[in-house]
């Protein structure tokens, strides 16, 4: 399982007070954040309602930006077999 890491702009570590020093990460525990500077670390509650619409949607726009129609059957009668 790969653990995604990710900056979280402008956060700042409650505890050694840096900016831009927070990462956020998920694992089979829970959601994390984690201050790379003096490894402050602390789970993070989050609404899974919330979660579940940020994951997809960072999903789509990396990896399809334009909306595009899925092509749930490849035209089986082009085969001519
Ligand atoms: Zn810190």
């Amino acid at each position: 399982m790969q653990i995604k890491r990710r900056f979280i702009a402008g956060a700042v570590c409650p505890r050694c007070g840096e900016m831009d020093r927070i990462v956020m990460f998920q694992d089979e525990q829970g959601q994390f954040r984690e201050c790379v500077s003096c490894g402050f670390k602390e789970k993070m509650v989050v609404d899974e309602g919330v979660k579940e619409l940020e994951t997809r949607v960072t999903q789509e726009r990396k990896s399809d930006p334009e909306v595009q129609p899925i092509r749930f059957f490849p035209s089986p009668k082009k085969k001519s077999s």
